[in-house]
């Protein structure tokens, strides 16, 4: 989609720091990160927000958190733990229109968030 920064960062427009990329989905690391370890992991496909999942599209969910737990192994965070959460429309704090899930850790997370 043209004007959203998170499609250009997908697609190599905008520069951003890496941890993963498949033909799917890339992880990028946050640019204001609220843990030591704070990445976006994002369909490449621009789906605006979790209210577009259907039965057509939601196989790319389960995707993100394989891609999650490979990350995690990848970092030496997968027996400390990690947050994998997702913002959704202005309630759920959601500030960018593409879908994207907020992959934090090296930090002990407190609940419940603000
Ligand atoms: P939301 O508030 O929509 O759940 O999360 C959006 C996230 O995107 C925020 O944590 C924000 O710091 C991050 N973000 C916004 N613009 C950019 C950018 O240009 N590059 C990167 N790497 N992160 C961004
Ligand atoms: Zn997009």
């Amino acid at each position: 989609m043209a004007d959203c920064i998170f499609c250009k960062i997908a697609n190599g427009e905008i520069p951003s720091q890496f941890v993963y990329e498949d033909d799917k989905c890339v992880a990028f690391r946050d640019i204001e990160p609220q843990a030591p370890f704070h990445v976006l992991i994002i369909p490449k496909e621009h789906i605006v927000s979790a209210m577009e999942i259907d039965e057509t599209n939601s196989s790319i969910v389960g995707h993100i958190f394989t891609v999650a737990a490979k990350i995690a192994r990848e970092e030496g965070i997968d027996k400390t733990g990690f947050r994998l959460v997702n913002n959704c429309g202005k309630d759920g704090g959601q500030t960018v229109g593409h879908m994207h899930f907020h992959m934090l850790a090296k930090r002990n997370l407190q609940w419940p968030p603000g």
